[in-house]
């Protein structure tokens, strides 16, 4: 059983059964949808199912006019997963808890990336003592 979450913790899911075809696309639309350099998404494997534990009530939706969309936290904004002509299509894998049991394996639209994204590059990893530097606010 895999579960998930938003960031303020207002929203929890169970999935029942497996994801697959975990992605990350760069394209631009991507980008503000997820908050970040891609995409970072999976879809259900046929046959698992998503159920909301908490929070359901709290979601917002987006729908595009092709009836694919995502639905977010509506509290803190996390965006939570995937919608195709009205059934949950698959996750962002952010707010998977532990190991969603799939890893990125294809990167899209690499040509749209944005320019301060160096995929697969030689970004460094802070010291400990940086790390605790450049944390966010809590
Ligand atoms: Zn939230
Ligand atoms: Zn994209």
């Amino acid at each position: 059983m895999l579960e998930g979450g938003c960031f303020c913790g207002a929203v929890r899911y169970q999935i029942n059964g497996h994801l697959q075809a975990a992605r990350a696309c760069h394209c631009s639309r991507c980008r503000k949808a997820f908050s970040g350099a891609s995409s970072a998404y999976a879809a259900l494997s046929g046959g698992s199912t998503l159920t909301w534990e908490s929070g359901a009530e709290q979601l917002a939706r987006y729908r595009r006019k092709n009836d694919w969309g995502l639905a977010f936290c509506g509290v803190c904004g996390s965006t939570l997963c995937g919608i195709l002509n009205g059934t949950i299509h698959g996750v962002a894998l952010g707010n998977v808890d532990g190991d969603p049991g799939v890893g990125l394996a294809l990167h899209l639209l690499v040509a749209s990336k944005a320019p301060w994204d160096h995929i697969g590059g030689d970004a460094g990893t802070p010291t400990a003592s940086a790390s605790s530097r450049v944390s966010p606010p809590t």
